[in-house]
């Protein structure tokens, strides 16, 4: 089968501002590589998480996926179609009828003045769904009923700032849903909900997938949450993904020493398992990306980095073993 979304050595380098003297003196122009060559395919139905720090590029690239940003290179493709390019207002909007995207803060992405009926309505108006007020009113209904706020009529007169954070994140999701989209970038969709209400939401979206074949790509920092929620998963580091495969062979036999660090961070809730991962410490900050180190950028924080190695060459993503990725010179060697 087709991926329904393929990215292609995707890259996002994001012009530094000199300053004053910087220019005066001549200086060349520095870039952000905040996304440096990532490529990766997600099939239909999948959810397929995209795991790292702040900083790694994870958000940039679901903004490259959606049409937020521009690529400085590479290649998007949805259900085998190069949307790389799509340039003009019409196509754009065709596109953003089919790759919605869900933001980590509800609260920001919804007009404070829009009631949930307005909120949802939007999204109908702009892509000129339902001819009458009538016609709109039952699909708006029924994505909240999906979504399980419920009954529909005692929600749809309340302003967000009435709901609690789960229930804003699940009008989000209605207003993702309702235009029937084929792809979604979740950008940390449950992060800023409290603890209990997370695996709720996520199971949610679960259910959503089942529902209308949508396909998942979860961003997220949160390797407890990508574990239960996603089947593939790619660990971002500074720009690249280091390690990628189905989501219980990247947590049950970590190839990447990232990984291994991330996983050690994880409170391990099945006692048989924790010594499976042992601890792991990484040395020192994230470093920016800016000033990114030369050969693996890992190195610098890596155990097991070997000089004029690790620090010289830059090591490709290889397949280890089958549909299970990473990008280390060392590789089942430590
Ligand atoms: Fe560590 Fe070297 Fe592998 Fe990079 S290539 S992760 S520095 S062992
Ligand atoms: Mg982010």
């Amino acid at each position: 089968a087709e991926p329904v979304l393929k990215v292609e050595n995707l890259k996002k380098y994001f012009p530094i501002k000199r300053g004053f003297i910087e220019s005066l003196k001549g200086a060349p122009q520095r870039f952000v590589h905040a996304v440096d060559g990532v490529s990766f395919e997600i099939y239909k139905q999948q959810v397929f998480a995209l795991v790292g720090e702040s900083g790694c590029g994870k958000s940039t690239t679901g903004k490259l996926i959606v049409k937020l940003l521009e690529p400085t290179d590479g290649k998007i493709y949805l259900e085998g179609r190069d949307v790389t390019d799509i340039k003009t207002k019409e196509e754009i909007l065709a596109y953003r009828r089919k790759v919605q995207m869900i933001f980590q803060d509800p609260f920001s992405s919804m007009n404070p003045r829009f009631r949930i009926f307005d909120v949802l309505e939007e999204p109908l108006l702009i892509h000129g769904i339902g001819e009458t007020r009538a016609e709109r009113e039952e699909l708006i209904y029924k994505a909240l009923e999906m979504v399980k706020i419920t009954p529909p009529e005692d929600y749809v007169g309340r302003f967000p700032h009435m709901l609690s954070g789960g229930q804003r994140q699940r009008v989000a999701i209605a207003r993702a849903l309702i235009l029937n989209p084929t792809f979604i970038v979740a950008d940390e969709p449950v992060s800023m909900l409290d603890v209990s209400i997370r695996a709720e939401v996520l199971e949610l979206m679960k259910e959503l997938k089942e529902k209308t074949g949508v396909t998942y790509l979860y961003i997220t920092h949160d390797m407890s949450t990508a574990r239960y929620f996603a089947d593939w998963m790619a660990v971002m580091y500074l720009g690249r993904i280091v390690e990628m495969g189905p989501a219980e062979k990247v947590i049950d036999n970590p190839l990447h020493p990232y990984t291994r660090a991330l996983l050690a961070a994880v409170p391990e809730p099945k006692p048989e398992r924790r010594n499976v991962i042992k601890e792991l410490p990484i040395k020192g900050e994230v470093p920016s990306a800016v000033n990114i180190p030369p050969g693996c950028r890992f190195h610098p924080r890596c155990i097991y980095a070997q000089k004029g190695l690790c620090d010289a060459k830059q090591p490709q993503l290889i397949e280890y073993e089958h549909n299970h990725f990473a990008e280390c010179h060392l590789v089942g060697k430590y």
